[in-house]
């Protein structure tokens, strides 16, 4: 990271005609959608051929495609890119894809803090920032000798849900984990999901105030996972775990959501906590971010997980949200992201939200 002078690469860029551009899945349609009402060009990295589905999208289509053999190789095109004067919206894929060495690496002006990504991607140093913020984090079982409650088992590097299962006894959890993964045990909690999209701007005062910049919150969303969001229409979990059918979390799409009115300052208090802290350990994350949480029956907050960037639950709001809608009408996700840029090009700001 420290090699990369993003003062430096910016100098060169005709701030007039930016080009953002991310990789062409995940949120990307939005992604591209709202840089077109910023009047923004688009650039979209494929890999192999271009993605025919955008043509039935033309408002969700970049305006150019890079066509890559691999992720990986997106690096080898930086000075090409560099030369459009992109700007890269990494998302949940684009990272992924790219790997987090290469990501971390990647000469190209980036919206955020790339150092979250260290924050984030280990359950330790997550908790350390999540607890440290005063939230409250599903508690986590050393010893799985010690399960007397529900439990959810998480293989790290797991993506989507994929492989986590239940585990109420020591002996199910004990025929059903994969020893050669590493693994972390969680008390399953039992509640309602919400998804919080948040947005942050260290340069902006005009929302919910923070030490330095204002805080949003844009929408929120509730994951559907399969299978266990609809595994009951054929039976009880318990009934089907007899018969060896166990219930999984991938997800395969995101359902919009509201939440009580009354729980809306809570909401606001722990994005509040979360950027505070953040300004703290390592500069301050930048821009969107989603807090993924369990609301229990005494109406606590329990926090499991925080995504860094844009992530998948924002697409329902492609044309806003009941909450953006009270900020600006027709405001996605997307569309706040172009705008920061845009509101940052004009204050000579850039390097402040870019990395
Ligand atoms: P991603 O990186 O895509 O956010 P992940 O693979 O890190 O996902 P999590 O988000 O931690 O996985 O968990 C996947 C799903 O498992 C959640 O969406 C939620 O439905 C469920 N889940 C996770 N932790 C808990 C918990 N402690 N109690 C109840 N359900 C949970």
């Amino acid at each position: 990271m420290a090699e990369i002078n993003i003062k430096d690469m910016l100098a060169s860029y005709d701030k007039k005609n930016l080009t953002i551009a991310t990789v062409c899945s995940h949120s990307s349609l939005q992604i591209f959608n709202g840089a077109r009402k910023e009047r923004l060009k688009t650039l979209g990295i494929a890999v192999g051929e271009k993605k025919k589905f955008y043509d039935a999208f033309p408002l969700g289509k970049p305006d150019e495609f890079l066509i890559v053999d691999n992720y990986k190789d997106i690096a080898k095109h930086s000075e090409e890119l560099r030369e459009k004067n992109v700007i890269v919206i990494p998302h949940g894929s684009f990272v992924e894809y790219l790997g987090a060495e290469n990501f971390l690496k990647l000469d190209i002006p980036t919206f955020g803090n790339r150092n979250v990504l260290m924050w984030e991607s280990d359950r330790n140093k997550e908790r350390k920032w999540l607890e440290g913020a005063g939230l409250t984090m599903p508690k986590e079982i050393k010893d799985p000798h010690n399960i007397d409650n529900p439990v959810i088992v998480k293989y790290h590097g797991a993506k989507g849900g994929k492989g986590f299962f239940i585990a109420k006894t020591y002996e199910e959890f004990s025929r059903r984990i994969e020893t050669n993964k590493s693994f972390t045990i969680q008390e399953f909690v039992m509640g309602t999901r919400y998804y919080l999209h948040y947005f942050y701007s260290p340069i902006q005062d005009n929302a919910y105030k923070l030490s330095k910049g204002s805080l949003q919150l844009i929408s929120m969303d509730r994951r559907d996972e399969t299978t266990i969001d609809e595994v009951q229409r054929l039976g009880s979990i318990a009934e089907l775990e007899e018969l060896g059918i166990h219930p999984t979390f991938v997800v395969t799409g995101n359902i919009p959501i509201v939440m009580r009115e009354s729980l809306l300052p809570r909401v606001f208090e722990m994005g509040e906590a979360v950027i505070e802290k953040s300004l703290k350990l390592f500069g301050g994350l930048i821009g969107s971010f989603c807090l993924e949480t369990v609301v229990t029956e005494d109406l606590e907050f329990k926090v499991f997980e925080i995504s860094a960037r844009i992530v998948a639950g924002t697409n329902p709001y492609i044309s806003g949200s009941p909450y953006s809608e009270l900020i600006q009408p027709d405001m996605s996700t997307g569309r706040r992201i172009a705008q920061e840029i845009k509101y940052a090009t004009k204050q000579n700001s850039l390097d402040k939200i870019l990395t």
